[in-house]
């Protein structure tokens, strides 16, 4: 219920911007924090929750790690661990059985294949019990992480908790992670005061945290769900990557690069998901900028022989 609500909520702002859109338009300082906080809070979600925290694509200073958990956060998309954790475990299940958000397994003809697609589009996370209890549970056994790693049970919990050895026992990152509902409220302060300090006013504050903070808030996360629907869906299978995972050049650019998602299934490890000139990963540049910066090091990419052995044979002519 508690989920349903927090889902919810947003959902009802961002009909309340559509409302207010249709009667007023929209403000450039409106325009500016919906775009402001979308690329913050995006960047917080791919580049901190993805390629560092999930995969450890590369290594940074524990500000940046800090910034990005808290960035990735405000998202509202679940907190570090639990994102890292489902997300581990769908690398590790790519629509075979107990992939959390499949949209092809299983499904067969059309209709099963619309059930599916909005099943891991948002479905799935308002009907997996984890999800709303893996904060209580990593409380739980916070005292003792070894034990719950070595733990022979099978719940949903401890099958997501096997996949964060390395992260389970970072006592920093445990104290940041649990503050995440702090961090979601973050993300709706933030827009409303610089709406309000910016004019001067209470309206300005409403309007900041209506266009910066709800009508953001909802489309960052149908965005980056569409990561499980349409890019293992709809697109192109240059590399062969044993699951339905494509490459969408829209869906790249709204999620800051996780859109080549073929590229990305196939080299996961890597802290790029551009393989060729033409595909634009804002997150790799962000980390490309970083490591010049000497903000990131141990920065990994697959070589030239590994990307052509995974080349398919008969290639897309899109590609
Ligand atoms: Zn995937
Ligand atoms: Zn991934």
């Amino acid at each position: 219920m508690l989920l349903f609500m927090v889902q919810g909520l947003p959902l009802l702002g961002l009909g309340y911007g559509v409302w207010l859109f249709s009667r007023e338009g929209i403000r450039p300082l409106d325009v500016g924090l919906l775009v402001g906080m979308y690329l913050l809070t995006m960047t917080g979600i791919e580049l901190g929750f993805h390629r560092y925290y999930a995969h450890r694509t590369f290594e940074t200073t524990r500000p940046i790690r800090a910034l990005l958990l808290i960035l990735g956060s405000m998202a509202g998309q679940g907190s570090t661990l639990l994102w890292s954790a489902i997300h581990r475990w769908h690398h590790a299940h790519t629509d075979v059985p107990g992939d959390l958000h499949s949209p092809t397994l299983g499904r067969h003809g059309w209709w099963q294949r619309v059930r599916g697609f909005f099943w891991s589009q948002f479905l799935w996370y308002l009907d997996t019990p984890a999800v709303a209890n893996f904060g209580r549970f990593l409380e739980r056994h916070r005292a003792a992480p070894d034990a719950v790693l070595a733990s022979a049970e099978d719940s949903q919990e401890h099958r997501l908790v096997r996949t964060l050895p390395d992260l389970l026992r970072d006592e920093w990152l445990l104290r940041l992670n649990q503050r995440y509902g702090l961090w979601v409220l973050l993300g709706f302060a933030l827009p409303t005061v610089v709406g309000g300090l910016a004019t001067g006013s209470w309206e300005g504050a409403w309007r900041g945290l209506v266009w910066g903070g709800f009508v953001r808030f909802s489309l960052v996360q149908q965005v980056s769900f569409a990561i499980n629907s349409v890019t293992h869906t709809l697109g192109t299978q240059p590399l062969a990557s044993r699951d339905d995972s494509r490459n969408n050049a829209v869906m790249a650019v709204l999620t800051l690069g996780a859109g080549w998602h073929n590229n990305h299934h196939t080299f996961p490890g890597s802290a790029f998901t551009d393989l060729r000139w033409w595909q634009v990963d804002a997150s790799g540049l962000m980390i490309r900028l970083l490591e010049r910066l000497g903000l990131a090091w141990d920065v990994r990419r697959p070589s030239a022989e590994a990307i052509a052995a995974r080349q398919r044979p008969s290639r897309s002519p899109h590609e």
